[in-house]
């Protein structure tokens, strides 16, 4: 059973538009703190698609966000499953990957130390 269902596809609509509002809020508040974005928040950089739809209840799945590098921070907006390509272990999405290893960790340490403070 999902969370959320609709009767009808309005529900499901009106649902849809207040996501991808506060999708793109999200999106202005993030580039406000100096992150830069290679893409839009409704599609993805990998394949060039929008958001998909939940079959079942026609509700939008949200982009992931895909750190292209921490220091400084560039993200792009990926499907899950083009998400996944990118970390492909035998055939990585390397234009996509231009940080060093380690400064995920660093980047979340930070974060939590930042976190600890507040
Ligand atoms: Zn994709
Ligand atoms: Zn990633």
């Amino acid at each position: 059973m999902s969370l959320i269902s609709f009767k009808d596809n309005t529900g499901s609509e009106i649902f849809n538009n207040v996501l991808s509002e506060s999708l793109h809020e999200n999106h202005e508040r993030l580039t406000n703190q100096n992150i830069s974005f290679l893409n839009n928040c409704e599609k993805c950089i990998v394949c060039g698609n929008g958001m998909e739809k939940n079959e079942e209840t026609q509700i939008l799945q949200p982009l992931l966000k895909h750190h292209v590098s921490y220091f400084p921070q560039v993200i792009a907006y990926v499907h899950c499953k083009c998400h996944q390509k990118i970390h492909d272990p035998e055939n990585p999405i390397t234009s996509l990957i231009q940080y060093e290893k380690g400064d995920s960790l660093k980047f979340y340490n930070q974060k939590k130390a930042i976190g600890a403070m507040a």
